[in-house]
């Protein structure tokens, strides 16, 4: 099992065959050697072999002499903040994200809740592949406690941080979907506190997600979807396995891109932004949003700034602005007055809370934002071939392509069009060549998207031969 241990964003393998508890044992030996002291937080999402893991790093962390506090089973957004709530020196997540059940992974964050960027994680490999490891003598290995209230420590903190009275007062139905994953332990229980009348689906964490898969999108919702319709229910919520995710879904049973929501918690966020408040009501999103939420933004008086895809990237950037906000439209939300990680119960919250301040349906408020055509696709590409396709298509796209306005080149090469933008970007986790297109009708996104493809075969036809 050789090869490279960390990803886009952490560690995350098949396991059995890319990665087992022996690695896991030296990953624990390189991050304690990589922190030299301190105490880490650790907890794992509901996979099978999320205990196992666990403790094989637990194992090499002690040896080098570093603390552990293991939480149990905790959603990703609890570990983060649980760091740095009580001060500790870095936080392990065992999660594989939204992947199918056979992966594991390993995911590191910062006392302050920020997940180790990609340049830390390079010096965690470098140790890791060198064997070098700091070991701590018999009367200095690191020691091990439990802490059993973290998840109780999140919410009361997440209930302090939103107007409950007025949630409460409208006594909202909810359904909740956590697709078995780890918000099974959260979600249902804050909306109970909030007063919501709530049902749950697929609410019994199990690491071999027989609900539905992971990811929660069209394609896996539909549960959700005719719960939602079938009950009468104001609101529906879905989450990924570690739950740093949540999809929204309206009382109508219409499944929300994030970006609308991130933009809609935009607007009433710099609504009712104080006069005080230093801020200059920067939105910091991925590049792969929709130019509904810069549109939104504009016209509620702020500005959204794009990073490279990736909640690190979000991350390191709302930091640098002093931003607002945060997000992905893939269902991320970032809220730096709390922490710096994805933080998807306190969306929840917001966008119940901007329910009941105005007394209208979700379905009526997101119909304010509106939904621009969006194509994706994508074309097989060999990994040692991407960086070379990569720069062929850097010269090509903005040559190439029609009607060309701007060129951004923030994550892979993109092109602003007259009627819509494309996006290229070799994926992070998988042998292809990404591909993202909107436009303003479904006639332009069409032929936008597929002038894309055509250059992106034929770099990958002049390039791999
Ligand atoms: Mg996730």
């Amino acid at each position: 099992m050789t090869g490279k241990l960390f990803g886009t964003t952490g560690v995350r393998k098949v396991y059995g065959t890319e990665f087992d508890i022996e690695m896991a044992l030296r990953l624990g030996k390189a991050l304690g050697t990589y922190l030299k002291e301190g105490t880490v937080l650790m907890a794992r999402d509901a996979r099978t072999t999320g205990l196992m893991i666990e403790s094989a790093l637990a194992a090499g962390l002690m040896s080098t002499g570093v603390n552990v506090v293991r939480a149990g089973m905790v959603p990703t957004p609890t570990l983060a903040f649980g760091t740095k709530f009580h001060g500790l020196t870095a936080g392990v997540m065992i999660t594989a994200s939204h992947n199918p059940p056979e992966y594991t992974g390993v995911k590191f964050w910062q006392g302050d809740s920020m997940g180790f960027s990609p340049e830390r994680e390079r010096e965690i490999e470098a140790i890791y592949n060198s064997g070098e490891f700091k070991t701590a003598p018999w009367d200095s290995l690191g020691t091990e406690s439990q802490i059993d209230t973290l998840v109780e420590d999140h919410i009361s903190e997440i209930l302090s941080r939103c107007d409950a009275d007025t949630i409460r007062s409208r006594e909202f139905r909810v359904v909740v979907d956590p697709g078995n994953g780890a918000a099974s332990v959260l979600t249902p229980y804050l909306l109970r506190r909030l007063g919501c009348d709530v049902i749950s689906l697929n609410s019994q964490p199990d690491g071999t997600f027989p609900g539905r898969p992971s990811e929660p999108d069209e394609s896996t919702l539909g549960d959700l979807v005719n719960t939602v319709r079938a009950t009468g229910a104001d609101l529906g919520v879905a989450h990924d396995g570690d739950s740093d995710r949540v999809v929204f879904v309206t009382g109508k049973g219409e499944i929300i891109r994030g970006d609308r929501t991130i933009a809609l918690l935009a607007r009433e966020m710099l609504r009712l932004q104080s006069s005080g408040d230093d801020r200059d009501g920067t939105i910091v999103t991925t590049v792969d949003s929709s130019r509904v939420l810069d549109e939104a933004v504009a016209n509620a008086g702020g500005r959204t700034i794009r990073t490279p895809v990736g909640d690190i990237q979000v991350a390191i950037k709302v930091r640098e602005t002093n931003a607002l906000l945060g997000g992905e439209a893939c269902g991320v939300f970032i809220f730096p007055e709390f922490h710096l990680a994805p933080e998807p119960f306190l969306a929840v919250c917001r966008v119940l809370e901007t329910m009941a301040r105005s007394g209208e349906s979700f379905d009526s408020l997101i119909s304010t934002i509106p939904v621009y055509p969006l194509r994706k696709t994508k074309l097989s590409c060999p990994n040692e071939h991407k960086a070379a396709v990569m720069k062929r298509l850097t010269e090509m796209v903005p040559s190439e392509m029609e009607g060309v306005s701007d060129v951004i080149t923030v994550d892979g090469v993109g092109v602003v069009l007259s009627d819509g933008w494309v996006l290229i970007r070799p994926s992070g986790t998988e042998p292809v060549i990404r591909i993202t297109c909107e436009a303003s009708t479904d006639k332009a996104v069409e032929s936008i998207v597929a002038a894309a493809a055509r250059l992106v075969e034929r770099a990958i036809r002049e390039t791999v031969g």
